[in-house]
């Protein structure tokens, strides 16, 4: 095969690689004067858990509505399976399960009779639509409420039966919109072992989520910011990123009483680069030429004594809050 000159594309090599699922080259999409995307570059590999995170607004829905074929992008290029999401938009949706944001079941049809539908809308032949319930229950272990109209199920339990529908065609990729919005922890809990159980199928998931606990589980993840995708890979690599590390900095916790007022004393001094509560401590990032007794002796005189300071790496909320930050003001300077 012919090589390239010069600067070759990180994914452009990967692409080829028939591990490789989803495949998303420089896309962009418009509507009207809103651009929803941005020149979105992704690849995700087989059984992988990859999750999408952004604030509202930021295009993740709109990149799944894409990959599923439903919506075309205004420039680049997107493939799924090997599929062209343009040309063969068809041929994906068969092969494919998508939980779509708004809610997907019919309220009014019990369980059973949501998956029947289901199996009816992909085509599912006679012979084959029993074994394909009865797994779909066996999986989400909604058995004891089969009966029961969907309408009437708890948050938790509807999501379970909207994935146990998305898969009533043994799909081999599956998006999930949002799957845990709403719903209590020990159903999120449940569904994430569910979706797990699929990756160690060889089943490929892109899930979007606002939770941080649910982007540390991922196998990758990526960050969705005004349209664009500002950085993709795995927690660990996220977390180790420069931007989030600057070398004139260190990122500590500082456990004291009175954390609110100790989080309002350090915001407004200069040496702290920003700082947020977590739990019972203050998460802050302090200018390194500050040592632990300099800045120990600061928070006495401030009336914080005793403090215990102890050195952190970033969270993935650190990550996304500082790129964030970043690419906000890399808007402002570039407007200015
Ligand atoms: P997210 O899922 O991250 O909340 P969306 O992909 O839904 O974001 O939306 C991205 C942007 O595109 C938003 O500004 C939204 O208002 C806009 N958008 C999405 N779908 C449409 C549409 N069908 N028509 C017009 N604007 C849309
Ligand atoms: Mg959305």
């Amino acid at each position: 095969a012919a090589r390239r000159h010069g600067r070759v594309h990180p994914g452009a090599e990967v692409t080829e690689n028939a591990d490789i699922v989803i495949a998303v080259d420089n896309v962009s999409r418009r509507f009207g004067d809103v651009l929803a995307l941005s020149g979105v570059h992704l690849s995700v590999a087989r059984g992988m858990v990859y999750g999408l995170l952004g604030p509202n607004g930021s295009g993740k829905s709109t990149l799944i509505r894409i990959l599923c074929g439903l919506l075309a992008p205004s420039e680049g290029k997107a493939s799924v399976l090997g599929l062209d999401v343009v040309e063969q938009g068809e041929a994906i949706r068969q092969q494919i399960g998508y939980m779509s944001q708004k809610f997907s079941l019919y309220e009014d049809l019990t369980v059973v009779e949501n998956l029947d539908f289901y199996a009816e809308i992909y085509n599912i032949p006679k012979a084959k639509r029993r074994l394909r319930r009865d797994s779909a229950i066996e999986l989400t272990h909604i058995g004891p409420y089969v009966n029961r109209l969907a309408g009437n199920l708890s948050g938790g339990w509807k999501q379970r039966l909207a994935l146990g529908a998305a898969l009533m065609h043994e799909p081999r990729v599956v998006f999930l919109d949002e799957p845990t919005a709403g719903i209590d922890p020990v159903a999120r809990r449940e569904l994430w072992d569910l979706l797990f159980q699929l990756a160690a199928e060889g089943i490929t998931l892109l899930v979007t989520t606002h939770y941080m606990d649910e982007a540390e589980r991922c196998g990758e993840v990526g960050y969705i910011y005004l349209s664009k995708l500002l950085v993709s890979g795995t927690p660990d690599h996220l977390k180790s990123l420069p931007s989030v590390n600057p070398p004139d900095a260190r990122r500590l916790e500082i456990e004291t009483h009175g954390t609110a007022r100790a989080l309002s004393w350090l915001s407004r001094e200069p040496f702290c680069k920003g700082a947020t509560i977590f739990g019972q401590a203050v998460h802050a990032l302090i200018e390194r030429n500050v040592t632990d007794a300099e800045l120990a002796d600061r928070l006495a005189k401030a009336g914080f004594s005793g403090a215990y300071l102890r050195e952190i790496a970033p969270s993935l909320e650190d990550v996304f809050v500082t790129l964030t930050e970043q690419a906000a003001a890399a808007r402002r300077t570039g407007a200015a």
